[in-house]
């Protein structure tokens, strides 16, 4: 994939992006789970769980950063976000947490590209749009005082998360 620019959606699987790091949607265990998770240790190999075992979990809205392994991206940052209680339990603020702290890990270690998965939208049940907006915003937000990160992709699995992040883009970003 070549683009020039900043901050784009593409359609795809995370686990075969050539960034820097890509941001997997883990849980607090940081031991493996399904979805996103699954699919990043399996491509990882062995070694991915044997790091994290080391890391003795991760809050909500907290991320922590390990090597990449058999992965093309030569990092893999840890984020886990909130799952959704119907809204009123913090979760705007736990989920725009985990994109301000993997951007955080990622400007503090050179990382220059990265990649996200639209965090809580799957197994934790986050509603979609409210969660891309999310996610926009604090990447948004951050590369304004930022000039370390040269490129974040949002990485969506299927057809609805495309469509939903390039309107969001659109309307947050319609410079770009
Ligand atoms: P969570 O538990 O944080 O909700 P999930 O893994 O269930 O995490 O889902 C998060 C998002 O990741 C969903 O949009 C899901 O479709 C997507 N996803 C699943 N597999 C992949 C993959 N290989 N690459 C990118 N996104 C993926």
């Amino acid at each position: 994939m070549t683009s020039s620019k900043k901050i784009l959606a593409i359609q795809g699987d995370i686990t075969q992006q050539a960034v820097d790091a890509i941001v997997n949607a883990a849980n607090n265990s940081l031991l493996g789970g399904g979805g996103v998770d699954r699919a990043i240790h399996r491509a990882a190999g062995g070694q991915l769980l044997e790091e994290c075992r080391r890391l003795g979990g991760c809050a909500t809205g907290d991320a922590k950063m390990t090597k990449g392994y058999r992965l093309l991206a030569k990092w893999v940052i840890h984020a886990v976000g909130p799952v959704w209680r119907g809204g009123n339990q913090g979760e705007d603020e736990l989920l725009a947490r985990c994109y301000r702290r993997s951007l955080e890990l990622a400007a503090e270690n050179d990382i220059k590209s990265i990649a996200f998965p639209a965090i809580s939208t799957g197994i934790y049940g986050f509603p979609l749009e409210r969660a891309t907006r999310i996610a926009v915003t604090e990447v948004k937000q951050f590369l304004q005082h930022s000039s370390c990160i040269e490129q974040v992709i949002f990485v969506c699995f299927d057809t609805r998360t495309y469509e939903c992040y390039k309107q969001v883009l659109l309307e947050l970003l319609p410079e770009l």
